[in-house]
């Protein structure tokens, strides 16, 4: 039997379509996976396997995937036994620390004693212990930015790209606190007939970049 790499993917979101773009680019003959949870290269020794997101890094830990492609955010976020390998130039969005318009926002002491509302706690305790912060960080998993309206928190952490939600919940950003980028990760141990499979890979999406520049 030959060795196949398994990457990781995006089943649908905002990380599916650059994903399958890189791969298709790089040569990789491959179906979308609209119905189907994997799919095998017809001419590269590669198994696409399409999850959520927020599940790859966990995959990949436990081996059932070698390879994956996440957002930087989500890698930090999980802290999970993988290696950051490449940086990949799409789905690129910030971190950011937002409150109420109205606040007169000072800097990062202004989050002193405050409650903050986020998808991303191990972010946030990080950036907060990295600042001498205490703060409380109330976790929600989706709609972030309603949190202070709600009266659920002062401020909140999430993802910016136009700043337009923030603006219509009456919220005004005001720390970066990670760029992030769709990266590639991988377990810290690939077989070596998976490792050269990986270097092949990487040797074209390098090409590929050189030729769009
Ligand atoms: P779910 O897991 O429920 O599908 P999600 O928020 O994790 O939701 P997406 O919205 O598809 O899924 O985001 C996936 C990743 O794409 C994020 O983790 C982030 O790295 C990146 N991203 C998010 N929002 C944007 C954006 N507006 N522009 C560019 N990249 C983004
Ligand atoms: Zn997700």
């Amino acid at each position: 039997m030959t060795t196949l790499l398994r990457i990781a993917i995006q089943k649908s979101g905002r990380l599916q379509e650059g994903s399958l773009e890189l791969l298709k680019e790089s040569g990789l003959s491959i179906s979308n996976g609209k119905d189907q949870l994997k799919t095998q290269a017809r001419n590269f020794p590669v198994e696409v396997l399409f999850l959520r997101d927020d599940d790859i890094p966990q995959y990949v830990e436990d081996q059932v995937a070698d390879v994956g492609i996440v957002g930087e955010n989500v890698f930090a976020e999980k802290k999970k036994d993988n290696q950051l390998i490449k940086r990949l130039d799409f789905s690129k969005c910030r971190l950011s620390m937002a409150v109420p318009r109205g606040e007169n926002y000072t800097g990062v002491q202004w989050l002193q004693g405050k409650n903050i509302a986020t998808s991303y706690p191990n972010i946030v305790k990080d950036f907060l212990a990295k600042h001498n912060v205490q703060a409380g960080i109330h976790e929600i998993s989706g709609s972030v930015e309603i949190a202070p309206g709600i009266g659920l928190a002062d401020a909140i952490c999430d993802i910016v790209s136009t700043g337009s939600t923030l603006l219509s919940n009456g919220l005004q950003e005001v720390e970066i606190v990670m760029q992030s980028e769709a990266v590639i990760i991988a377990s810290p141990t690939l077989s070596p007939e998976k490792q050269k499979i990986l270097d092949k890979l990487l040797f074209r999406i390098e090409a590929v970049k050189k030729a769009k520049n």
